[in-house]
């Protein structure tokens, strides 16, 4: 099968002990069976404590919902005690993210880490592509994913050539047009329109975000905050606008494609389009607050955002069907 993922995945390294907002406090991190029952079997004084702090499939999370076996050097003790081969799955894999899609499975790093924002803001999100062993995974329509495949290469293409706005805005409309034919049975793809950038007020968008179930308990109110900022500025500096670029090749890349399996692409393309705009206000609110908005500023903000959005289930398909239909993500 083929494995297609950012080539910036390769660099990926967790910084364990010295990252600021570890994935192992917060989170609840539900153990996989053939790992829970490798614990069931490891003998001695460790094998008690693992088993004594397994519930339910998961790790029983301690003070201010720290994972049991993040020692106080910030390090992993069943790591450290039984190698990295005897991490659950989820612990192995985080924050990449993989999707199968028949022969081809796509991957990448998730923003909400902040050693892989700082990789999505910073390096071209150009794609490598291997042949690897097949794996075993559910089928889809061969024909509808050469389609969307070949649709998100040309939003993916647009978006790293064009002014970024316009590019969101004519994204948007290629999606809408997109829908429209598959809607009608048509698998044909529609053409590239360059529009102008829609007139956006993302601060009116401030309600709709805060009011959703928050991770961060100080999310709707930081939210909330920033909606009622004064003179945040209109734009962001070229450098801003393509690491936002960048999220927006992320976000294409990540969620577009699963489309195949359920025949929704305009609210993906929106989820998109929406995601980079708000993530680009929230930003230029940074600096209207603190009269800059620096690297860590970014990379701060955008895994924040991706915590409480895209790591949440309920909330990403509340945005979804938004982007969808709801008339405040109309004009994007
Ligand atoms: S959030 Fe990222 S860098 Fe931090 S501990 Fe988790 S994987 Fe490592």
């Amino acid at each position: 099968m083929i494995w297609r993922y950012p080539k910036y995945m390769e660099k990926f390294r967790c910084s364990a002990g010295d990252c600021t907002d570890s994935c192992c406090i917060g989170w609840e991190i539900c153990i996989d069976p053939a790992t829970e029952e490798l614990y069931r079997r490891v003998e001695g004084k460790f094998g008690e404590i693992l088993r004594k702090n397994i519930s339910g499939g998961a790790f029983v999370l301690g003070k201010d919902q720290r994972c049991p076996f993040l020692n106080e050097r910030g390090l992993c003790d069943i790591y450290i005690e039984l190698g990295e081969e005897s991490l659950c799955q989820i612990c192995t894999d985080h924050p990449r993210f993989f999707e199968w899609f028949g022969g081809l499975k796509e991957g990448g790093v998730g923003l909400c880490c902040e050693e892989a924002a700082r990789l999505i803001l910073s390096c071209e999100p150009e794609l490598s592509e291997e042949t690897v062993p097949d794996e075993d995974c559910e089928g889809c329509d061969e024909e509808l994913l050469a389609l969307l495949l070949d649709a998100r290469q040309e939003i993916l293409s647009r978006l790293s050539k064009c002014s970024l706005f316009p590019a969101l805005t004519s994204a948007a409309a290629y999606g809408e047009r997109l829908q429209e034919n598959l809607d009608r049975g048509e698998l044909v793809l529609p053409k590239w329109e360059e529009l102008p950038a829609a007139e956006v007020q993302e601060a009116s968008w401030v309600e709709f975000f805060a009011e959703m179930e928050p991770f961060d308990p100080a999310w709707p109110g930081y939210l909330r905050r920033c909606g009622a900022l004064r003179d945040v500025p209109e734009e962001l500096s070229a450098e801003l606008e393509d690491r936002l670029r960048r999220i927006g090749a992320y976000l294409i890349f990540r969620y577009f494609l699963k489309g195949v399996f359920d025949g929704e692409i305009l609210s993906r393309v929106k989820l998109a389009a929406v995601s980079v705009r708000f993530l680009g206000w929230l930003w230029r609110c940074r600096i209207a607050e603190r009269g800059g908005c620096g690297f860590e500023d970014q990379v701060e903000i955008c895994k924040a955002w991706s915590k409480e959005i895209e790591y949440s289930e309920e909330n990403l398909e509340r945005l979804l069907d938004a982007a969808y239909d709801e008339p405040l993500f109309r004009n994007i």
